[in-house]
């Protein structure tokens, strides 16, 4: 049995179908790659694995049990965190606080989790008091993506971790990613920066308009000319 099972699911916005029989699987211990154009349907599977959107038809699996109707809040508290695109802290509050909310289901050994996010991002404790407005962009990634850790996820989502960061920090950011991996945490990431999502991930699964057009190990997608076809194509 794989951590996450997504058994073709067919999801709309209203009456406008976005997903075509979308099928993925995430086992124990791996980074998943989801890649695509703009407009594909990434973010549309991982919001509606995290119970932001619920699929017409189809099934979603978490640790076996089917997952595809509860509501966000219960798909988190089952050990699954997303990371939505767009770094959205709440820019009033304090670093430490946007870290601390994400800890909001459950608030024991509170210091023990703080620590081991600023290990992974010492950055974000050197600036745990200054609000988080006064954050760079890539600080604020790194805080959103502390936030999602702090509920210690088995299966963290991720969506764009390095989109419109400069270069130095989405080296940085990717690095944080294979860490948290090698620290035992399974992630699913959507990424448009396919050489470096490749770059970490176990396997990728292509999505081109709303349907699984690939698949296969980071090394065979790495190889495979239709992957960037499938960006071009859009
Ligand atoms: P991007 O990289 O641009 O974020 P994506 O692959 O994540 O792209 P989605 O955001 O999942 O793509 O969008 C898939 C399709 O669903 C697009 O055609 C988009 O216009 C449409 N869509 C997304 N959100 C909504 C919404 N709230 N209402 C209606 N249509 C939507």
């Amino acid at each position: 049995m794989s951590l996450l099972e997504v058994d073709a699911i067919d999801v709309a916005y209203g009456n406008v179908q976005v997903l075509w029989d979308v099928s993925l699987e995430v086992e124990e211990g791996e980074t998943v790659a989801l890649l695509g154009a703009n407009g594909a349907g990434k973010t549309t599977t991982l919001k509606t694995i995290c119970g932001d959107l619920s699929p017409m038809s189809g099934e979603i699996r978490y640790k076996g049990q089917s997952i595809g109707d509860l509501p966000h809040e219960e798909v988190v508290a089952k050990g699954v965190a997303h990371v939505p695109e767009g770094r959205e802290v709440f820019t009033e509050s304090t670093v430490r606080e946007n870290l601390e909310l994400g800890a909001h289901l459950d608030r024991s050994r509170m210091q023990e989790r703080l620590e081991r996010i600023y290990d992974i991002f010492p950055r974000l404790e050197e600036r745990k008091t200054q609000t988080a407005g006064t954050l760079s962009g890539g600080e604020q990634q790194m805080l959103a993506i502390g936030r999602g850790l702090m509920s210690e996820p088995d299966l963290l989502l991720l969506d764009e971790a390095s989109l419109g960061l400069a270069p130095v920090l989405v080296d940085d950011v990717f690095e944080a990613i294979q860490r948290i991996n090698d620290e035992g945490t399974t992630v699913l990431l959507v990424e448009q920066d396919i050489y470096n999502a490749l770059r970490v991930a176990d396997r990728g699964y292509v999505i081109k308009t709303g349907e699984i057009s690939l698949s296969g190990t980071a090394s065979e997608l790495a190889q495979d000319k239709r992957v960037e076809e499938s960006y071009l194509g859009a």
